[in-house]
């Protein structure tokens, strides 16, 4: 019998942290549905340590997938063939054993109601030989397939091998007329740790496999900071930071182990886009440091696609969420809109994906040459998104 994970009763949900009782909730590269929650991989840096479930290492479900799809569908960032969706991303893999086959049913749950978003899907998992034809049917949706690897062989930081997503990222590139797209998860590269130069080339012969890759930092946020220090885990950095952090000289070793024929991308959603043929759905382009790496076809399509909003479709687009009442548009400039009044950056990410359009807010300004980038190792300005 397929495994499946357990539904939670109303009052075991009741006593989760608020947070995770959150199923939907807009991050930075889409709306996430996280329904299921729990995951045995312990990796040291897991998103989960801030969301109070660092200890729910068995997968429980909150809801039933159809209630999910059905939560996701109507919620109100949600725009059909517009919003990007990511599909546990946040407290499970989509990939462990039990999990598997909501996240298949999930997607074709998406894809039967004819919806064209983008999908993404990140894992570290065994995918098997057979997920090829399963997710081979799927007519509608852009799904992405994303492989997390790091290359990190330190057993107390990442317990579960790293060799298994690089196998997986191999087995569902392998076919070469398929209608979903493979994206190697470079991540998290971290100074000492996994940034030697035989790390770096194993992933550039990894990269060989995938249709794009990304590479990103370490999410290095307070409660991560304390689960290394209370484990006696190698602390890579003495600050923590809102951004991934990336040191700009790491980044330079990185660029030049990869050439201009193995396309290689500093934000997630350019390398989904890129892999569709698409324009980047976040507007990147008008971050003009964040693109000197991309191909030159993908840069026209970005380009060609780069529209600068009004304020009045800024206000359209906003007009129908109570929490962006009191949105103030600050500027708009070629590169970006800065915004005032959001409490939170959900609706922000709303507005960004409805616009293609790059939306900062006036808090956290973004200068040149960081990409997104937290400030330590960094020694130029700051960009985002
Ligand atoms: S041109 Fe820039 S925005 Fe477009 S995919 Fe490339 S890096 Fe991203």
């Amino acid at each position: 019998m397929v495994p499946r994970v357990a539904l939670l009763s109303k009052d075991q949900i009741d006593k989760l942290p608020r947070r995770a009782r959150e199923v939907v909730e807009y991050r930075k590269s889409g709306l996430s549905l996280n329904h299921i929650q729990g995951c045995p991989l312990d990796c040291a840096y897991c998103i989960r340590h801030t969301y109070g479930l660092w200890d729910q290492r068995v997968p429980r479900a909150l809801m039933s997938d159809a209630q999910a799809v059905e939560e996701l569908v109507a919620h109100q960032y949600f725009q059909p063939h517009v919003t990007p969706v990511q599909v546990f991303n946040r407290a499970t893999d989509p990939f462990l054993p039990a999990v598997r086959p909501h996240t298949l049913a999930v997607l074709e749950d998406l894809d039967e109601r004819e919806l064209t978003n983008h999908v993404l899907v990140i894992t570290r998992h065994q995918m098997k030989p057979g997920d090829f034809e399963r997710l081979n049917r799927l007519r509608h949706i852009k799904l992405t397939l994303l492989f997390t690897y790091s290359g990190i062989d330190n057993k107390d930081i990442e317990p579960y091998p790293s060799s298994v997503a690089a196998e997986s990222l191999k087995l569902m590139s392998r076919p070469t007329r398929r209608r979903y797209r493979t994206v190697l998860y470079w991540r998290p590269l971290v100074p000492g740790l996994n940034d030697s130069p035989e790390h770096l080339d194993a992933a550039y012969q990894l990269a060989q496999h995938a249709d794009a890759t990304v590479f990103t930092g370490l999410f290095y946020r307070d409660e991560i900071a304390g689960y290394y220090k209370a484990n006696g885990l190698p602390e890579p950095y003495e600050d923590t930071a809102r951004r991934k952090i990336v040191p700009e000289t790491l980044e330079q070793r990185v660029l030049a182990t990869f050439d201009a024929t193995t396309p290689l991308f500093r934000k997630t959603s350019c390398a989904v886009a890129y892999a569709h043929g698409l324009p980047d759905y976040n507007g990147h382009i008008g971050i003009p440091g964040l693109c000197d790496i991309c191909p030159l076809s993908q840069l026209e399509l970005c380009r060609t696609a780069h529209k600068v909003p009004t304020p009045d479709r800024f206000r359209e687009v906003a007009a129908h969420l109570p929490e962006a009442r009191g949105l103030v548009v600050v500027d708009i400039t070629e590169r970006a809109a800065v915004v005032s009044g959001l409490e939170t950056e959900q609706p922000r990410y709303h507005l960004q994906h409805a616009l293609g359009f790059q939306v900062h807010d006036v808090r956290h300004p973004h200068r040149e040459r960081w990409h997104g980038r937290a400030d330590i190792g960094w020694e130029g300005e700051n960009e985002d998104d």
